[in-house]
């Protein structure tokens, strides 16, 4: 894994810049969209406050086009602003400069009287139109005046003209304020609805002080009103967010993605280059398992060829000699042959081929066969294996298997004790588990190096182990075979101090076809 680290920053710096270009980007494009939406708001409310304005504008002068002849029909006039009604109107009224006095009529075009403040402001109204009815005929009029100087009745006024041109009258149209309002916000609040597509938009219509924001309360866009509401604005706002807030919210989740896709993507080169690293070691301890297993298989069948040479052509004949040589090629031949089993055994686990037989084995006289069959040609080497069991207990396993697993433990014991051969097998057990200990005085393993040992081909390369041959596999296969019999194994081991490897098996509790059969299944 060292070797790929001057990957990270390869890797992590140009991701770094990405997501900084990225947050740089969003933060702009943040800016952009509120000022977009923003102004298309702007744009909606500008462009609605006119189409409202022209529709009260196009309503009030379809009302107030009178010729001089209705003039003189109360009934004419009734019907006509029955038939051209405005919205907001509270009095619609007629003056003719002549005898008759004001005609005036309600919203809904019913003949009615007007008093107090609306009937001064009527008559302040229409004051200057009654004064320029003497004027020359033919002087070009305001076809429309707008008299709001009081704003609980503003009045917008039209003469009437004969065919001659002379003023022969003057009819208005006074607002009702409150309801001008209401219709106002009603009609710019669908206008506004459809053109922006939202549903979640309201409105609000009046002077300076409508505005005025309560605590907490989202602020509105407004745009002047014209025609009879002078110093009125027409408002819109949305009442989930400002244009700000859904820009900020759209660049948060922006952020996240950018932050999500990141880590995937620096996760996934991170689990690529373990991956890669990890394919690397495999195969680096491949070919140190073909070099060690071809050192392992040629030495000793070079040293057997040539003792089975000489013992063939009599080259030696004292007996202690012969008996030297006969141990040597036993001894070699042994571990010869569990190499191979190894190998063998190694290439069934890894196929899914390997097959247990479980059956019923006392494990404290199993245990002491196992250890005295190795032990034996070792002792005249001076290596004391000595194993301490009491009690019997049974468990289930395949006695093959498991003898291999001793061997292994044992072969390891005397490959890594050094010059300290002390190798002792304990067997207890509790209630569930029993416990076959390999404990020996020698070089012992480093913490760091406790769990990969149990790895494939894995070898302590460092120290003295160096120097000792082996293939890697042992505690593989070990690992393997304790967990098809549903046991685990279990390390104590302190550097220079010597190691301890305890196989834990489940003590023959249930019926052993069932065991078998979960075994069987593990497996
Ligand atoms: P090997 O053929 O190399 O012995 P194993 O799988 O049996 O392969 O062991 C893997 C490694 O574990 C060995 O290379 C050795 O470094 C370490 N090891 C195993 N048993 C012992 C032990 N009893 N004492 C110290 N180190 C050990």
């Amino acid at each position: 894994m060292r070797r790929f680290l001057w990957l990270v920053p390869v890797i992590l710096l140009p991701l770094g810049v990405l997501l900084g270009m990225q947050y740089t980007f969003l933060r702009s494009l943040e800016q952009t969209t509120a000022q977009a939406a923003r102004n298309t708001l702007r744009n909606a409310v500008d462009e609605t406050a006119h189409d409202i304005e022209r529709h009260f504008s196009s309503a009030t002068d379809r009302a107030l086009a009178i010729s001089p002849e209705m003039l003189r029909s109360p009934r004419a006039l009734g019907d006509h602003f029955r038939a051209e009604a405005v919205p907001g109107a509270r009095t619609f009224f007629a003056l003719p400069f002549n005898e008759c006095g004001l005609l005036s009529f309600n919203s809904a075009g019913w003949e009615t009287t007007t008093s107090g403040g609306e009937a001064r402001a009527i008559t302040a109204a229409t004051m200057t139109w009654s004064a320029v009815s003497h004027t020359t005929p033919g002087v070009p009029l305001r076809p429309r005046t707008i008299d709001a100087r009081d704003m609980a009745y503003p009045i917008v006024l039209r003469p009437i003209t004969d065919a001659s041109g002379r003023i022969v009258g003057t009819a208005g149209v006074v607002f009702d304020p409150e309801q001008a309002r209401a219709t106002i916000e009603k009609m710019s609040l669908t206008m506004l609805r459809s053109r922006l597509n939202d549903d979640y938009l309201s409105t609000r219509v009046g002077n300076e002080e409508r505005f005025r924001n309560a605590r907490g309360e989202r602020g509105f866009l407004t745009s002047p009103l014209g025609f009879a509401f002078n110093g009125w604005s027409l408002g819109v706002r949305d009442n989930c967010a400002t244009p700000e807030e859904i820009a900020g919210s759209n660049f948060r989740i922006n952020m996240l993605w950018t932050g999500a896709v990141g880590f995937v993507l620096a996760v996934a080169i991170g689990l690529a280059i373990h991956s890669a690293a990890r394919q690397l070691r495999l195969s680096q301890m491949k070919s140190d398992f073909v070099s060690n297993v071809s050192h392992e298989l040629r030495t000793p069948l070079s040293s057997i060829r040539v003792f089975g040479e000489y013992m063939r052509l009599g080259r030696v004949s004292a007996p202690e000699k012969i008996r030297e040589y006969g141990q040597y090629i036993e001894g070699e031949s042994r571990r010869l042959t569990q190499l191979i089993n190894n190998i063998l055994d190694f290439s069934k686990i890894e196929s899914a081929e390997k097959n247990y037989h479980f059956a019923e084995v006392e494990l404290c006289q199993f245990v002491r066969d196992a250890v005295h069959a190795f032990a034996m040609p070792l002792r005249e080497g001076g290596i004391e294996v000595a194993c301490t069991s009491n009690d019997s207990f049974l468990v289930s396993a395949d006695r093959d298997a498991l003898g291999q697993v001793l061997v292994n433990l044992l072969d390891n014991a005397v490959k890594y004790s050094g010059d300290r051969l002390e190798i002792s097998v304990r067997v207890s057990a509790t209630a569930q588990e029993a416990r076959v200990a390999v404990e020996d005085h020698g070089i012992g393993i480093a913490p760091q190096e406790q769990k990969k040992i149990f790895e494939k081909f894995y070898r302590v390369s460092s120290g003295l182990v160096h120097d000792v041959k082996g293939s890697g596999l042992g505690l593989a296969i070990v690992h393997h075979v304790v967990g098809a019999h549903c046991g685990r194994i279990e390390l104590s081991s302190a550097q220079g101090a010597g190691s301890t490897f305890t196989i834990v098996l489940p003590r023959l509790a249930m019926p052993a076809p069932e065991l078998v059969k979960f075994a069987k299944e593990f497996a």
